[in-house]
This record gives structure tokens, C-alpha cells and sequence, in this order.
């Protein structure tokens, strides 16, 4: 389970996030909408402290941390029970395909060579790039390197997957088989956050959606609740405007 507990953050004095709550049970599919500078981003850092939330608490598969009296072991264990896709792949652009793949398994896991290898091909051929393998990001279509960034956070087996806009890097004809790989990843009952603009994927992958705004949820519920019958009016107007 995932739980946050009135998370706030500042950036200098603006403040980004005003007390978020929400819990999320292992294998629920969450997405967030919201309109640009809402904060989705910045929620989904201040998880795994890539941001450090100014205050508030976060759980997740039982630890608990309070964020101001947050431990260097504290901060270690919520960035490896978390795995980050970003819109910009971030792969390491002198490494292969299956350098990428391996080297959390080698440095944060610290796995042996030979398993670490096994371990990334298994993970690289559910992902499709086994005929990928010696490339260099790129050697690669957007919508590859997008893969090896699933699966880069897939090897670490994470108790959950944060998905920040995965497809906005993409052409659109790349983006089908990314979103497919993200699908194929949900089958397998992963829990995941996914900051997305493609409505009707949220629609049909999700458990829960979320509309945030200027730094609160405004409304949360079932895809068939949000995109039917928006209860805020800030929310029919982004789902209106966005469709
Ligand atoms: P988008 O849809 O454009 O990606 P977002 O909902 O992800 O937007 P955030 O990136 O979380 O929004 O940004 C929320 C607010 O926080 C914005 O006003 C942004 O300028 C500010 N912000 C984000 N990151 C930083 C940072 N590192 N330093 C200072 N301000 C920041
Ligand atoms: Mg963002």
C-alpha cells in the first residue's frame, strides 16, 4: 500500500503542493490529470524524493517516513521501493540497451554480473528489444528508448511504478506501442502512478483518477465516474477542453 499524509511542498515561497492525501492499494492503477503547473510532476518526485516534500508523511510498503525527520537510510528505501519512467527516457546515452537495464541490478541491488544479465534479458524480451540489445539509446526510436526506460524500472522490481507523462516525447505513431508496454505492465498487477495526457488510455487502463489543480486534488473516483459525470467545474472544463 501506498499512503501520503497531508504532503506539502515549497518551492522557495511558492507553494506547490497544499496538503495532498490519498491512499492506494498494491496493484491499483492510478492516473493524475491536471492542467499544466498543477503539480503533477512534482507529486510523483516528492514520492520518491527526487524532490524533498517539505512536510507531510509517505508510506509505502510499510515504512513510513515522516519527510522533515526523514534518515539517509529512510530517503534510500523509498527510492528503491519506487521505479521512475520519464518524458525524456534519462538513459545513460554511453551505455547499451542492456547496460542501461543492468546497472541498477549491478550498483543498487548489487547482483552478481551473470544474474544481474539474466535477470535484464528476461525483462528487455517482455519489453520487446531482445533484438536491441548492443544498441546505444541513439541507435533507437523514441519509442524504444521509451522501453528501455520501463524497463530499466521494472529490473528493480519496485512496489511501485511512477509514470511521468511516458508518451509527450513521442511522434504519434510511436506512442501505441509504448502505451502497450505500459498496459502489458499493468496486467501483471504492478501498482502505478501515471501523470498522462492521453485521456482515453487513462480512461481504460485506471483504477482511480485523479484531476488535480494549482496543488490539491479536486476531485478523484473511477474512470467511469471522472469522464462521465465530473462533479467540479474545473474538472468538466480541463476534461472539455482536453477532449
Ligand atoms: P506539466 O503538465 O507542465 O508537466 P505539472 O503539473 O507537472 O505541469 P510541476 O512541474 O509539478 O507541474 O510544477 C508545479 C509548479 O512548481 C510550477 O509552477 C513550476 O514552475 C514549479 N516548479 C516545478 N519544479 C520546480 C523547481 N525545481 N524549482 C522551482 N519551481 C519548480
Ligand atoms: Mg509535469
Amino acid at each position: 500500500m501506498i499512503k501520503l499524509e497531508n504532503i506539502h511542498k515549497y518551492y522557495d515561497s511558492q507553494h506547490v503542493l497544499k496538503g495532498i492525501n490519498l491512499e492506494v492499494s498494491k496493484g491499483e492503477i492510478v492516473s493524475i490529470l491536471g492542467p499544466s503547473g498543477s503539480g503533477k510532476s512534482t507529486l510523483l518526485r516528492c514520492i520518491n524524493f527526487l524532490e524533498q516534500p517539505t512536510s507531510g508523511i509517505v508510506e509505502i510498503g510499510g515504512k513510513r517516513v515522516d519527510v522533515e525527520s526523514a534518515s539517509k537510510a529512510d530517503v534510500f528505501a523509498l527510492r528503491t521501493s519506487t521505479g521512475m519512467v520519464f518524458q525524456q527516457y534519462n538513459l545513460f546515452k554511453n551505455l547499451t540497451v542492456l547496460d542501461n537495464v543492468m546497472i541498477g541490478l549491478t550498483s543498487v541491488k548489487q547482483l552478481k554480473k551473470d544474474e544481474a544479465k539474466k535477470k535484464s534479458l528476461d525483462i528487455l524480451e517482455r519489453v520487446g528489444l531482445t533484438n536491441r540489445l548492443n544498441h546505444y539509446p541513439a541507435q533507437l526510436s523514441g519509442g524504444q528508448q521509451q522501453r528501455v526506460g520501463i524497463a530499466r524500472a521494472l529490473a528493480l522490481n519496485p512496489e511501485v511504478l511512477l509514470f511521468d507523462e511516458p508518451t509527450s516525447s513521442l511522434d504519434p505513431e510511436l506512442v501505441d506501442e509504448v502505451l502497450a508496454t505500459i498496459r502489458s505492465v499493468a496486467a501483471t498487477g504492478k501498482t502505478m502512478f501515471i501523470v498522462t495526457h492521453e485521456l482515453q488510455f487513462a480512461r481504460e487502463i485506471s483504477d482511480r483518477v485523479i484531476f488535480m489543480e494549482d496543488g490539491v486534488i479536486v476531485e478523484e473516483g473511477t474512470p467511469e465516474q471522472l469522464f462521465t459525470q465530473p462533479k467540479a467545474e474545473r474538472t468538466k472544463q480541463f476534461l472539455s477542453k482536453a477532449s
